[in-house]
């Protein structure tokens, strides 16, 4: 079957209510017909669903859907896109281990090196987004067992080859752990290109309307089940009501991230020449510094464009303060529209020098571009930028 096929027709099996839709299964725990029967599910001699922190028809419908989008033997799904990104780490990580991670990562994961892991004995090393591949080399220990990307990064859209970047750790014997949250399964396959494990935070483009929060991380068979239990022991499980509507989000991705992406080309084209603007960045605009990579490994650019506005912090402040349609909030991946400031917001406590090497200047504006209809878009955008 076509990914839209099945990320539409992959579904729990129908109970005897001959159902259409499939259901949400709100419980905590599953019964048994008999001690046998208890015994031999408990014992794992018989599939079976036993409590909900560990497995339950919706979230499993979630999981082996993305498992079939993401082209990987299996799936684990969790509550939030940090927890996966955790457990995807300590499943495979342990005191006296060291993880090579891209700095270029979403600010919770690089909050998560010095505030956590290193507390667990686990060593990291961050690579520049600018350090050419060529010199990694000289970056693996050799107690290095894992490599963390995100690509396309959030906000600075960096992109990393991840054909060159799995060839390279496959020759270290690295775990290659990518971030595919910007791209979603629909625009861009990690496991195709040699990926080990593939994380999303579902509550971005997976959910797609800003309602709930999720995760996922998905691999291997033998990947899956080292993740699955540390979410068993520790947790974070998703919960069946956001699994449903995350489940039936994915029905409609394919068709979203098509109008996320048209929507987002178009605007990113359009501000191009707007005289209060140094540069837009979008990854499918020729002048991207990796425009070819992500041509390569994309099939399309993604719904987040970004752009420099001339005058820094106090133009990225009065933009924002000028929009009217655009929704000024955290989230991204989301129907409506939303305008950020990362150098004031999400990136505000590092240092400047940091967010230069993350490609965060003063006046940096990260839109999610919605699916709205884009001459609404544009037009605030573009009365925003008159009046700044
Ligand atoms: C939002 C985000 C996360 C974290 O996901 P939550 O669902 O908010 O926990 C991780 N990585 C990227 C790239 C993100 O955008």
């Amino acid at each position: 079957m076509k990914f839209e096929t099945k990320a539409i027709r992959i579904q729990s099996d129908r109970t005897s209510q001959q159902e259409h839709s499939t259901p949400i299964y709100p419980t905590s725990s599953f019964v048994f017909e008999s001690a046998e029967q208890m015994a031999e599910v408990f014992g794992g001699e018989m599939e079976g669903n036993i409590y909900s922190r560990f497995t339950n028809p919706s979230v499993r419908e979630f999981e082996l859907k993305i498992a079939a989008l993401e082209e990987t033997e299996d799936a684990i799904a969790t509550a939030s896109g940090m927890s996966a990104i955790f457990a995807s780490l300590v499943a495979f990580l342990k005191v006296g281990d060291h993880l090579l991670i891209s700095r270029a990562v979403f600010g919770s994961t690089y909050k998560m090196m010095d505030n956590y892991l290193t507390g667990f004995g686990i060593e990291y090393t961050f690579i520049s987004p600018s350090q050419d591949i060529d010199n990694w080399d000289e970056l693996v220990k050799p107690n290095t067992k894992m490599l963390f990307i995100e690509t396309p990064s959030n906000p600075g859209l960096f992109i990393y080859d991840l054909e060159k970047v799995s060839k390279w750790s496959k020759k270290h014997e690295l775990l290659l752990n990518v971030d595919n949250c910007f791209a979603t399964p629909y625009l861009q396959r990690p496991k195709y290109f040699g990926a080990d494990i593939i994380v999303h935070s579902a509550t971005k483009f997976i959910d797609g309307q800003g309602r709930v929060l999720g995760g996922v991380v998905a691999g291997s068979k033998e990947i899956v089940e080292k993740v699955f239990a540390f979410v068993r022991n520790a947790g974070p499980s998703l919960s069946p009501f956001n699994a449903w509507i995350l489940s039936k989000s994915l029905e409609t991705l394919a068709v979203r991230m098509d109008r996320h992406c048209e929507n987002a080309l178009k605007l990113a084209e359009k501000l191009q020449a707007h005289p209060k603007i140094n540069k837009v960045n979008y990854p499918f605009l020729k002048d991207h510094p990796q425009y070819l990579i992500a041509k390569k490994q994309m099939s399309q650019g993604g719904g987040i464009v970004t752009f420099e506005l001339k005058g820094g912090i106090d133009a990225g402040r009065k933009f924002l303060n000028n929009l009217k349609l655009l929704s000024l909030t955290a989230n991204l991946g989301d129907s409506r529209t939303i305008a950020s400031h990362p150098a004031t917001t999400t990136h505000a406590k590092l240092s400047e020098e940091e967010r230069h090497e993350l490609g965060i200047s003063p006046g940096l504006i990260r839109i999610s571009v919605g699916l709205e209809h884009i001459d609404d878009i544009s037009e605030d955008i573009m009365q925003s930028l008159t009046n700044i």
